[in-house]
């Protein structure tokens, strides 16, 4: 998708802020962050939404991968948030897939 942001990251036409890699997926500092650590994590395929996910293998590569994002970051101890906006309701701005991984301070329930 040459008009996508994360694809843009993805290609490497727009450099991020690279914080873990592999042959599906690419983690990176997200631009406007909510807390002291805030990492998206993005299959390099592009899939807009979660609605679109139908690999399960790639699922559970993304949520391993926020698993190993959260302890290279030392927030495995303390603990950590992890996102998926969905769409309109969601709160999804991005339409690439991505899981945010949000920590290094208290976290509330319910979200806004
Ligand atoms: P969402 O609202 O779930 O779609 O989240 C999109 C996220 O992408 C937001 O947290 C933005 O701050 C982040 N974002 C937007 N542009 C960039 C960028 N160029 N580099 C890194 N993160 C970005
Ligand atoms: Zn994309």
């Amino acid at each position: 998708m040459s008009d996508c942001l994360f694809c843009k990251m993805v290609s490497g036409e727009i450099k991020p802020d690279k914080v873990y890699e592999n042959d599906r997926i690419l983690a990176f500092r997200d631009i406007n962050p909510q807390a002291p650590v805030h990492v998206l994590i993005v299959p390099k395929r592009h899939i807009p939404t979660l609605d679109d996910l139908d690999d399960g293998e790639l699922a559970g590569e993304l949520m391993l991968a926020a698993k190993a994002v959260a302890e290279q970051e030392g927030l495995a101890a303390d603990g950590y948030r992890t996102v998926i906006n969905c769409k309109g309701h969601g709160g999804q701005d991005v339409f690439h897939l991505h899981l945010h991984v949000i920590g290094g301070r208290q976290m509330s329930w319910p979200p806004g």
